[in-house]
């Protein structure tokens, strides 16, 4: 059973696939057994999440800290769910926090007929339950967090949007900033804030370092990934 909550991905590092592998959130454990959690999926997911944590042998109030790559209702829709569980608040980077708070998603790009309509539905505190912020993150910032979790700034798919390197097993949790789903591709043009900044930031990801790369979306890359992300970066230049 345990075997279907949880992926592990490296030493201390799992991933918690939340929609079979199209929707994925993440665990972090600390040598001391403090557990991170970050992104919490749909507003469904939040039970899942905290069913991870019994499949690795850790309960909610193990976790210390709670994590979204970004506020939109596929990552920030269970957190509420598990903020209730943990007793915690969020560590979101300052471009999306306002939005976390609020419970809304960032504007969605505009120079698209879908991203002008989903945003005309786009309505405080009902894209996701608002949440505590009580930390804002930086880029280039290690977090404190087993052993360092680098934070890596890539807006274009949210003003706050981050990735996220775990510095000691050389995972990448590339968020929405690249999706793995049928290979690698952009995320959904219009449910970015700013799709070219999208593009242009993701070249970030290619001058990383690690051995797996990991996504929000999609199954985890374990063989020669950075090639892979350069490669897909490479054919597929911000126009
Ligand atoms: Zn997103």
């Amino acid at each position: 059973m345990a075997k279907d909550l949880v992926v592990p991905l490296a030493p201390n590092v799992w991933r918690i696939p939340l929609v079979r592998d199209l929707v994925n959130g993440f665990i972090l454990r600390d040598d001391d057994g403090q557990v991170t959690l970050v992104d919490m999926g749909l507003s469904s997911s939040g039970p899942k999440v905290i069913a991870a944590l019994g499949a690795i042998g850790a309960a909610p109030s193990d976790v210390t800290r709670l994590l979204l790559t970004h506020a939109h209702p596929d990552h920030a829709g269970g957190a509420a769910h598990v903020a209730r569980e943990t007793g915690r608040g969020f560590t979101v980077h300052h471009g999306d926090a306002a939005y976390a708070v609020e419970g809304s998603s960032p504007p969605r790009d505009r120079s698209f007929l879908l991203g002008r309509l989903v945003d005309r539905f786009s309505r405080p505190g009902r894209d996701f339950e608002p949440l505590t912020v009580e930390r804002e993150m930086t880029d280039g910032e290690v977090l404190p967090i087993a052993g360092g979790l680098r934070v890596v700034h890539t807006p274009g798919h949210s003003p706050g949007h981050v990735s996220l390197l775990h510095e000691e097993s050389r995972t990448l949790i590339t968020g929405d900033a690249i999706f793995n789903v049928l290979g690698l591709r952009w995320p959904v043009k219009a449910f970015c804030t700013d799709f070219r900044m999208t593009q242009q930031t993701a070249h970030l990801l290619g001058e990383l370092d690690y051995d797996v790369a990991a996504f929000t979306h999609g199954t985890e890359l374990r063989d020669r990934p950075r090639e892979a992300i350069r490669a897909f970066l490479g054919r597929h230049r911000p126009s």
